[in-house]
């Protein structure tokens, strides 16, 4: 049994999930032959040939402050998530509770519970919170009316309706959502997409978002097929790996499915996914 809850100094870590998805190993390691990934993958992969993926978001509680990174799949649409507003009440939060959403990027499954329907019309699902998103990020998915036939109708329930909602909090680099926690602008997997740097009391961790999948995006720096800028993907995986390891950085994945937290380490020379 993996952990699924840590402290950073003072602050806290909680995964909560909103369901699991399988998905094909070629999805998630494009242009890798199978002859490498599934060899490497080992008890990952199933008998039917399908992989694992959780939709994790993670519950932080920093400064007074109760802030939920990512809101999954949510419910609408026939979603494989659908559970965490469930699980959130499971561990004594409802929506009334969350002072801060952040999106680390804004694909479908991070934005999921963004936004319920109501009188029909889309509204926040979480009404006391700000909702934190990279400038960069939001005007990439925003800016282009074609994304929104191209993508799916997500962005027209999750995303767009934020647009003229004073909730709505766009902002630049690293900015800090509390004295503890920043978020860390990591693109490629999404041209805006921002992890979270945690730091309390001599102690680091990072929320990685959508840097990586499957530990072997850490591991062998493997890109993703759903990656906006595989280039710059791949640059900001080796940055991140290295620094991972440097300073032995405690962190939070969403999607592993074996586990969410874990640290990368060297051993025999190579990258080494240790979880929790
Ligand atoms: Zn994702």
């Amino acid at each position: 049994m993996s952990v699924d809850r840590v402290t950073v100094g003072s602050v806290e870590i909680a995964r909560v999930t909103d369901g699991t998805m399988t998905g094909l190993p070629a999805f998630f390691f494009s242009g890798i032959p199978p002859s490498m990934y599934e060899p490497a993958l080992g008890d990952d992969l199933k008998s039917n040939g399908m992989i694992d993926v959780e939709f994790g978001s993670f519950l932080v509680r920093s400064s007074g402050k109760t802030l939920l990174i990512d809101t999954g799949m949510g419910n609408k649409r026939g979603s494989p998530g659908g559970r965490l507003l469930d699980n959130l009440k499971q561990i004594g939060v409802s929506p009334d509770d969350i002072d801060v959403v952040m999106n680390t990027h804004l694909h479908v499954d991070h934005v999921g519970w963004n936004c319920i329907e109501q009188n029909r019309a889309y509204v926040p699902t979480f009404p006391n919170a700000e909702y934190w998103v990279a400038e960069k990020e939001w005007l990439f998915w925003t800016s282009d009316p074609g994304l929104v036939s191209e993508e799916g109708p997500y962005l027209a329930s999750d995303v767009l309706p934020l647009r003229d909602s004073p909730q709505l909090k766009l902002v630049d680099g690293e900015a800090a959502i509390t004295p503890e926690v920043s978020l860390l602008p990591t693109p490629g997997h999404t041209p805006g997409h921002s992890s979270l740097a945690i730091s309390s009391a001599g102690e680091s961790a990072i929320i990685l978002g959508d840097v990586a999948h499957h530990p072997l995006h850490l591991e062998r720096l493997w890109i993703a097929s759903v990656d906006e800028l595989p280039r710059t993907s791949r640059r900001t995986k080796r940055a991140l790996a290295q620094r991972l390891i440097d300073e032995q950085l405690l962190v939070a994945a969403g999607h592993f499915s074996s586990g969410g937290f874990g640290r990368l380490v060297m051993a025999d020379g190579r990258r080494n996914w240790r979880t929790l």
